[in-house]
């Protein structure tokens, strides 16, 4: 597809399918679990299953189908899955929502209640995949939790193009027949030559590893910063949320001082600040960041 969006989208037209034609789940009663603090895009489905009320207000009536649950809490998707549950929509790592890392095992125990209650286990790596948190995709930072449905976007073309996908078994996509689902623009040849580039990159230069490396560098060094303004500094390779504490202000401030700096980042929500260098970043270049993140704050002090 071209879109992040749009691959959600799919991928939730191929889950709700798949409930009826293979678990079979009764006519339009198909229920799929997300988590609270979500970000999924912006369409109008996406939205409705938001639990952020900036997203949502005024574009209702929204699409019914949708349960909510708090993330990093394997016990209450247990709870929440009925007989007509086809699937769960999680991020391994929140990225909108404030860079938030889940228990360790958490995804390990999704992917366990998944498979023990015929549920499709969807994950949404459309920021998290494609090595950004120093492993090729965030779940496998913890063992045997690889999805059923992977949905993937923005680093699939190097972040230069509009692509996405939804990749998933013969068994779950297979649910498409042809004239099922389609766009003007989807799979074509440009988009599709420059993501299979990006793909050879991501591998051949090994960028995965350049992320764990420099990412683990980035935290550490980070972390020795005090600052009376850090609530915490959290994330998994080149994925970075520095926490800007309340009686601080917002962290929008803080990212427009680091602009004038020399330095790109972008806030989520209203405290955190992300940095999320490309893969292809140096060594003297994360020495740059962390200079650049310690000046800040020694001004701010
Ligand atoms: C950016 C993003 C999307 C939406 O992608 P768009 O290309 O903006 O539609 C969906 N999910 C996650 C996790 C994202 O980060």
């Amino acid at each position: 597809m071209n879109s992040g969006s749009e691959a959600v989208e799919t991928a939730i037209k191929v889950m709700r399918k798949w409930g009826y034609m293979i678990k079979k789940v009764p006519k339009d009663k198909a229920e799929i679990i997300v988590c609270r603090n979500n970000f999924h895009g912006r369409t109008t489905t996406v939205i409705s299953f938001s639990t952020d009320l900036q997203y949502r207000k005024d574009f209702d009536p929204l699409t019914p189908g949708f349960k909510v649950i708090d993330f990093g809490d394997a016990k209450q998707l247990e709870e929440a899955i009925t007989e007509n549950t086809v699937a769960f929509l999680v991020e391994p790592i929140q990225g909108e929502g404030g860079i938030i890392v889940p228990p360790d095992g958490y995804l390990s125990q999704v992917r366990k209640i998944c498979t023990e209650h015929n549920v499709l286990m969807a994950c949404d790596e459309i920021q998290t995949g494609l090595g950004r948190t120093g492993t090729l995709f965030a779940y496998e930072h913890d063992s045997d939790a690889k999805p059923d449905v992977l949905i993937l976007g923005k680093a699939l073309s190097g972040g230069f193009y509009p692509v996405s996908a939804v990749v998933a078994s013969e068994e779950i996509l297979g649910v498409f027949q042809p004239g099922d689902h389609g766009s003007t623009f989807g799979g074509n040849p440009l988009a599709s030559a420059i993501a299979s580039a990006a793909l050879d990159v991501t591998i051949e230069e090994d960028l995965t590893k350049n992320s764990r490396e420099l990412g683990a560098y980035l935290h550490t060094e980070l972390r020795k910063i005090s600052s009376r303004h850090i609530k915490e500094i959290r994330g998994r390779g080149l994925f970075v949320g520095i926490e800007i504490k309340e009686s601080s202000g917002l962290a929008r401030p803080f990212c427009e001082k680091l602009m004038t700096m020399g330095l790109l980042s972008k806030e989520t929500h209203e405290q955190i600040i992300r940095l999320a260098p490309p893969l292809i970043i140096t060594k003297e270049e994360v020495d740059i960041i962390i200079k650049t993140v310690r000046k800040l704050f020694e001004e701010a002090e």
